[in-house]
């Protein structure tokens, strides 16, 4: 290892943790860190915390000998990233605050500002599943469903800050609605937290009319139950499972389909929790968009490789794009997940 070579500070924010490290121009991570962001103090104490842990990781760098030569930032909710500015954000309370700025004054180095699944794609695109891809579309489904569109390695951030809500395209007109207020948003159908929710829907209907319901609606306690849950019951052959699953991997397909005819990628990555479940979920995926495909070209679907590194990858990503420095093209490559 070059005792002093360049490096960049990166930090992914998000409502409970941040995840820390300091990355090479080749994508090698020398260091990394965790803290938490402990949101309920309010946005100046994060802000603080974030200055403070950037400070603290550019000095670690400088301890061991190498150069911090900018610092990337990622957090959730919209950013303005030409002006480097958190917009909003629902889960760490953000609201304007031109974080780029502060990270400049305070550590007088290149600073970029960029949106976690934004960032997250990037990294996927560049060094993790969509390697090797022009033209990527990351899609992350967790407590929400957001995508990015990655082109050549840039992520499109669209005219205000808030490219990629795919979690928002309407999918079931007369289905559940939505946190943002619509109905039948893809993310009220087949995000992990509206799978729980709709399988305990199911099966708290099901005791309720136990005279009428079948074995299986019986047997099934729909308490507090997780996606993941829902995933491995749906393997074993569960019924209801079985149909909730299905019901979220259709609206997915749904989804991706519609994405799909708005960006002719070659390849689609699937991150975020979910994606956790593996072929339980890939297979009948692929199955459902490939039954959607008409005259549109069929992406190739895979999951994601770089686990919940993804989104500080992207920010060391966005760090050395403002530093001028793209070494990353012959970078490390993580195992990829079997393709199809
Ligand atoms: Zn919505």
């Amino acid at each position: 290892m070059s005792a002093s070579g360049r490096v960049v500070v990166a930090l992914d924010v998000g409502g409970t943790g941040m995840k820390c490290a300091l990355v090479r121009p080749d994508g090698v991570v020398v260091h990394t860190e965790r803290h938490p962001t402990d949101a309920a103090r309010g946005p100046a104490a994060v802000v603080d915390t974030i200055l403070d842990v950037a400070e603290g990781l550019a000095a670690t760098a400088r301890a061991d000998g190498h150069t911090p030569v900018a610092i990337g930032i990622a957090v959730p909710g919209v950013v303005d990233e030409a002006r480097g500015v958190a917009v909003w954000s629902a889960n760490v309370g953000f609201r304007d605050v031109p974080l780029r700025d502060l990270a400049v004054a305070r550590l007088g180095l290149p600073t970029a500002l960029g949106h976690d699944v934004r960032v997250g794609g990037l990294a996927e695109a560049r060094l993790g599943a969509g390697r090797g891809a022009d033209h990527v579309l990351f899609v992350a489904i967790g407590t929400g469903i957001a995508a990015a569109h990655v082109v050549d390695g840039v992520a499109g951030v669209g005219a205000h800050g808030a490219a990629g809500e795919i979690g928002h395209i309407m999918v079931r007109p007369d289905g559940p609605r939505c946190g943002c207020g619509r109905p039948g948003c893809l993310e009220a159908v087949a995000s992990a937290a509206a799978i729980g929710r709709r399988y305990a829907e199911l099966a708290d209907h099901g005791r309720a009319g136990a005279a009428s319901s079948t074995p299986a609606a019986e047997q099934t306690s729909g308490a507090a139950v997780t996606a993941a849950v829902v995933a491995e019951r749906a393997a074993a052959g569960e019924p209801l499972a079985a149909r909730v699953w299905q019901e979220a991997v259709d609206a997915l397909a749904d989804g991706l389909a519609t994405g799909q005819a708005l960006f002719d990628v070659s390849t689609i990555v699937l991150g975020g929790g979910l994606a956790q479940a593996g072929d339980g979920l890939l297979g009948p995926l692929r199955t459902a968009l490939h039954e959607r495909m008409t005259f549109h070209r069929e992406p190739r679907l895979v999951a994601a490789a770089l686990g919940d590194e993804a989104g500080c990858l992207g920010a060391a990503l966005l760090a050395l794009d403002a530093a001028g420095v793209r070494d990353t093209d012959a970078a490390r490559v993580p195992d990829h997940q079997e393709e199809r």
